[in-house]
């Protein structure tokens, strides 16, 4: 078992800190989101003390995922959702605030109802650079 003391998921997974549990597993925990961006806001994390989804190994990764999905195939049939929104923040830079691996199950009611996603086109990039830097087999 991979815990971390001062991670305060880690701590929810051990009954430390109560939370709204609505799955677990041997692997899985999902919860709701202390301070919710919309209703039904829900977390999903490995129960091993994982920084990020990108040092997650796959196994594990595929299982957060698998539930994460069903959540949100139950907002949309028990919550009324019209849409969800799956996010992953991945380090600080990304907006990673607990840095135990979660994905946010977040589902929408309609395109103003508090979530939004801001994407900003950059401009001038030279495409064809990009893709020679990450390029994979
Ligand atoms: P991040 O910005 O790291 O992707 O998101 C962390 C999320 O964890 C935030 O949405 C925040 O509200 C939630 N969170 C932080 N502490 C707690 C807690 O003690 N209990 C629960 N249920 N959620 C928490
Ligand atoms: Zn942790």
């Amino acid at each position: 078992m991979k815990f971390d003391v001062n991670c305060v998921f880690c701590k929810i997974i051990d009954g430390k800190i109560p939370a709204y549990k609505i799955y677990e597993d041997n692997d899985v925990l999902a919860f709701l989101d202390v301070n919710p961006v919309t209703y039904g806001h829900t977390l999903v994390v490995p129960k091993d003390h994982y920084v990020s989804f990108l040092s997650t190994p796959k196994d594990i990764m595929n299982k957060v995922m698998n539930v994460a999905q069903r959540i949100g195939q139950v907002q949309m049939e028990q919550l009324g959702a019209k849409g969800v929104n799956i996010l992953i923040n991945c380090y600080e830079a990304a907006g990673q605030v607990v840095k135990h691996f979660h994905v946010h199950v977040i589902p929408r009611y309609e395109s103003t109802d508090g979530f939004k996603l801001e994407m900003k086109d950059l401009k001038d990039v030279n495409l064809p650079q990009v893709l020679e830097k990450i390029k994979i087999d």
